[in-house]
C-alpha cells in the first residue's frame, strides 16, 4: 500500500463522566486516541465478571482458558453458543454459569436435557439480547463471528458494558454508529484481535498528534505467493490450513483470501480514528510482530509475541494493568529471521476492496462484510471457485446503490439487501 505524506488523523474524545457521581478509585489515563477518566471497574470486588459470547468458537474456549487460569481475576457468569451442544455442555459442567442463550434449535434441547438443573438456557430470537442487556457482569467479550456480533454488542454497549472485541464485524458494518454509542455511553472498546491490541499497546502514553501511521502485519495465508493461476485451483481443505494460527472456519477463509487483513484496516480505522490512507499493511509470514504504529520524528513501535490468542485476549481484560500469566514464552534467537514483504493486492484483491469501500463509507462496507459472509460460505459447500469470492463481492458493492447508515436498523437493510443480491448472484452461477 502506498505511503501518503499527508496525514489526516482524527482525534476523538469521550466525554468525561462527573466525577462526583462515581464512587471508588478513579483512573486518569491520557490515551492517544481519547481521554478517558474511568472508574476502577474492580472498585468494590477483586474479579472482574464476564460474559463470554460465542464460547464454543476459537476465541470463547481461548477466553474461558485465560479465565481459567486466572481465578482471582475473572469470573464467567454468562456464555452462548450456537450448534456445538457437546462443547457447550461441557463448558457449563465446568464453568456454572448463571445462564447460557444456545442459539440453535436443536442444540438448545439438547442443552436442556443435559444440564438444564445446572444453569438456565435460554431460548428464542433475543437469547443474546437478553443476556447482553443483563446488568450483572462487567465485560462482555464479543467473540461471535460474523453480522450476528452486531446486535448483542450494541445492546452491551447500550448497557454501559466494557467491550473485549473480537467480533471485528460489528466495527466493519456499522464502524460510525458503534463508535458514537460508545463515547455516548462513556464505554470503552478494547480490542482481541493481536494486530489491534499491538496497535493499542503501541500507542500507549504516546500523544494523537505523534501517529503518523499503521502499519498492520498479516500473515499472507496459506495462499501467500501463489499466482491467480494458482488461485483458481485451491480447495477448502487447503484454505483452510493457516500457517500460523489455529481459529474458526470464516476467519481462516478471510485470511486466505485477505480479506481479514481489509476487515482490520477497517476495525483500525473505527477504533484508532486514523485514516485509510494512514493505515499501511505488510505481509510478515512469522507472525511474530503483530503490527506496528509510525510517529512523526520517525520512530516506530512494534509489539511482539508467539501467535497465542491468549495473550491479547488476556491484555484486553486486564487493561490498562498488566496480571501475569505463564503462557508460553517468545525465544526469538530460535526464530531468528523475521522476514517483510509487499502485499499483492491484484492476486488478493479483497484487500484492495476493504481499503475501497472505507473511502466510500455509508453502507458500502456493510455490503461488502454481507457478502463476504454469503460468498465464503458458497466457496466452503463447493458452490463457489475461490477467486469468486472477490469477484462476486466487487459485483455486490458495484450493483448495489449505496447510502448514508443513520441507524442500527439502517445497516440491518443493508446487510440484507447485499445478503440476498449475493445469494441470488451465486444461484443463478450455479445453474448457468
Ligand atoms: P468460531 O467460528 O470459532 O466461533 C464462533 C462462535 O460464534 C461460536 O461460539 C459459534 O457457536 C457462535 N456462532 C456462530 N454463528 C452464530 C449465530 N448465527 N448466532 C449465535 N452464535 C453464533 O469463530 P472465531 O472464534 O474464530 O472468531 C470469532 C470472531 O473473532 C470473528 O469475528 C473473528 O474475525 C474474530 N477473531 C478471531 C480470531 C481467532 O483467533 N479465532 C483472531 C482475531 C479475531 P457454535 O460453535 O456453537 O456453532
Ligand atoms: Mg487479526
Amino acid at each position: 500500500m502506498r505511503n501518503l505524506p499527508c496525514l489526516h488523523l482524527r482525534i476523538r474524545r469521550l466525554p468525561l463522566p462527573d466525577p462526583s457521581t462515581m464512587q471508588g478509585r478513579i483512573s486518569v489515563l491520557r490515551i492517544p486516541s481519547m481521554l478517558v477518566i474511568l472508574p476502577s471497574l474492580q472498585m468494590n470486588r477483586s474479579k472482574k465478571i464476564l460474559a463470554v459470547f460465542g464460547s464454543t468458537g476459537s476465541i470463547g474456549r481461548n477466553t474461558l482458558e485465560v479465565a481459567r487460569r486466572h481465578p482471582d481475576h475473572f469470573s464467567v457468569r454468562y456464555l452462548t453458543g450456537n450448534s456445538n451442544a457437546e462443547l457447550l455442555i461441557e463448558q457449563i459442567r465446568a464453568v456454572r454459569p448463571a445462564a447460557v442463550a444456545v442459539s440453535d434449535p436443536v442444540a438448545r434441547n439438547t442443552v436442556r436435557d443435559a444440564v438444564g438443573d445446572l444453569t438456565t438456557v435460554l431460548n428464542g430470537a433475543n437469547a443474546l439480547d437478553e443476556i447482553a442487556g443483563r446488568d450483572d457482569y462487567d465485560t462482555m467479550v464479543s467473540g461471535l463471528v460474523g453480522f450476528a456480533g452486531l446486535l448483542p454488542t450494541t445492546t452491551a454497549i447500550r448497557a454501559g458494558k466494557s467491550i473485549a472485541l473480537a467480533n471485528k464485524e460489528t466495527l466493519v458494518v456499522a464502524g460510525e454508529i458503534i463508535t458514537a454509542l460508545a463515547r455516548e455511553h462513556n464505554v470503552r472498546i478494547l480490542p482481541i484481535d493481536s494486530e489491534h491490541s499491538a496497535i493499542q499497546q503501541c500507542i500507549l502514553g504516546e500523544h494523537d498528534a505523534d501517529i503518523s501511521r499503521i502499519i498492520l502485519t498479516a500473515s499472507g495465508g496459506p495462499f501467500r505467493g501463489y499466482t491467480a493461476e494458482q488461485l483458481r485451483g485451491v480447495t477448502p481443505a487447503q484454505a483452510l490450513k493457516h500457517p500460523n494460527w489455529s481459529m474458526g472456519n470464516k476467519i481462516t477463509i478471510d485470511s486466505a483470501t485477505m480479506m481479514n487483513k481489509g476487515l482490520e484496516v477497517i476495525e483500525a480505522h473505527w477504533l484508532f480514528g486514523v485514516d485509510p490512507d494512514a493505515i499501511d499493511v505488510v505481509v510478515h509470514p512469522q507472525s511474530i510482530i503483530h503490527s506496528m504504529v509510525e510517529f512523526s520524528d520517525g520512530s516506530v513501535k512494534a509489539q511482539l509475541g508467539i501467535p497465542d490468542m491468549k495473550i491479547p485476549i488476556h491484555y484486553a481484560l486486564t487493561w490498562p494493568d498488566r496480571i501475569a500469566s505463564d503462557y508460553e514464552r517468545m525465544d526469538i534467537a530460535r526464530i531468528g529471521t523475521l522476514t517483510f514483504e509487499q502485499p499483492d493486492p491484484e492476486t488478493f484483491p479483497c484487500l484492495r476492496l476493504a481499503y475501497d469501500v472505507l473511502r466510500t463509507g455509508g453502507s458500502a462496507a456493510a455490503s461488502l462484510n454481507a457478502a463476504n459472509e454469503i460468498a465464503v460460505d458458497a466457496f466452503l459447500h463447493g458452490l463457489l471457485p475461490f477467486p469468486g469470492i472477490a469477484e462476486i463481492i466487487e459485483e455486490c458493492i458495484n450493483q448495489l446503490p449505496q447510502h448514508r447508515l443513520s441507524s442500527i436498523d439502517d445497516v440491518l437493510d443493508a446487510d440484507r439487501d447485499a445478503r440476498n443480491w449475493t445469494k441470488n448472484r451465486i444461484a443463478k452461477t450455479a445453474s448457468q
